[in-house]
């Protein structure tokens, strides 16, 4: 069932749905904990998943997998399919939700030589657990262009390459050399830029598969210029994004427009909901002023897409990942208030 503005609905569309794990599967994950601890996968067990975002929300993971080499990342998802568990990929959660119930899933994150970075010449190569931000200052300080734009969006470069993150003229697919990507059932592959699909805030790399290392291919750049740009940008994301806890823009940019035009008319600057707000700097960030909870944002998701389609007649879609109690995507942004 759908309605008009503060309504309840019934539908919650997925765009990745995930079966309930039973008691029984993750008794059979558990026997895995040795051959995971062989493959330098460190298991933590109902870990709070508030700190691993940077909206600062969410309950916790009913098992985080920390994968320090890629050898780590096929046990794990060995682990996970075999005994039936979902499972995802979380960077620096800059771009999701996480329920206050928490994750029924495995959730896993690449750490040590999965978040290293090496330079060859114009090329940088990085797992994808590293930094984006020390991706661009390797690069800006090496006197290499195509990157020097992103340096202030809170990312992996695993996170990047998914959602093909972007600012002021530069996306991350744009200068992307190949990427290794470890599938669903453990195949290890090295996809080159030309296989890789993408587009604004999307690529194929988010789809069922994690991406373990990366390669970029820059161009050497007058280091003055270089300067410049990093400070122009540094600046503009000064003025326009807000300083408080969020998770950057919820919606995606419809076609020749603004999400944050289209919600600012709408009249959704400074609507709350408990401790979440609607930015008063930008109305297409939601912050958390402290303690809100993944219902109030919801619940704030919900009346910025109904007023936006009232005023408008625009269905906004999500850029924000809200997952639901299993690591699922929602699609549909006004079917958050179950
Ligand atoms: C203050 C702020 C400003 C922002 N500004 C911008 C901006 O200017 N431009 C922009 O594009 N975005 C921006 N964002 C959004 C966010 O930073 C990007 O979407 C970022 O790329 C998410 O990276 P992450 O590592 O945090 O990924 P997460 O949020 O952890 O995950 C996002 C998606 O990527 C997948 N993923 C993560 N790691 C991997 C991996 N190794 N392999 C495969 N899939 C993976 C996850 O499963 C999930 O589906 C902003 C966010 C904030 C909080």
């Amino acid at each position: 069932m759908r309605s008009g503005r503060g309504r309840l609905y019934l539908t919650a569309p997925v765009l990745k749905a995930n079966r309930m794990p039973s008691p029984g599967d993750w008794d059979l994950f558990r026997r895995q904990h040795e051959t995971l601890a062989a493959d330098g996968v460190t298991v933590a067990e109902h870990e709070p998943l508030a700190s691993h975002t940077t909206l600062r929300i969410g309950g916790p993971a009913r098992v985080l997998l920390g994968c320090g080499r890629r050898e780590g990342v096929v046990a794990a998802l060995r682990a996970v399919r075999e005994a039936g568990i979902p499972w995802l990929v979380l960077g620096l959660g800059a771009n999701v939700l996480v329920p206050d119930e928490g994750l029924d899933a495995a959730v896993l994150t690449l750490v040590g030589e999965l978040a290293s970075i090496s330079r060859e010449g114009a090329r940088i190569r990085a797992g994808g657990g590293a930094q984006l931000a020390r991706v661009v200052r390797e690069s800006v300080s090496a006197g290499l262009a195509g990157v020097e734009c992103l340096g202030g969006i809170p990312s992996t470069l695993g996170g990047a390459l998914a959602m093909n993150a972007g600012a002021y003229g530069q996306e991350i697919l744009d200068v992307l050399g190949w990427a290794e990507v470890v599938e669903e059932d453990g195949t290890v592959r090295r996809l080159e830029r030309w296989e890789v699909e993408g587009g604004y805030r999307w690529s194929v790399l988010s789809k069922g598969r994690i991406v373990t290392l990366a390669e970029l291919a820059l161009r050497a750049e007058d280091p003055e210029v270089l300067r410049a740009h990093v400070q122009q940008a540094r600046e503009h994301r000064q003025r326009a994004i807000p300083k408080e806890p969020s998770a950057g823009s919820v919606f995606r940019n419809p076609a020749g427009d603004y999400a944050g035009r289209l919600l600012e008319l709408a009249g959704c600057k400074g609507l709350r909901r408990g401790r979440a707000e609607v930015s008063q700097l930008h109305a297409n960030v939601i912050v958390n002023t402290g303690g809100a909870r993944a219902a109030d944002v919801r619940a704030l998701v919900a009346e910025m897409a109904a007023r936006v389609h009232e005023r408008f007649g625009i269905r906004l879609e999500l850029e924000l990942k809200i997952l639901d109690g299993t690591g699922g995507v929602l699609a549909d942004p006004q079917a958050p208030l179950a």
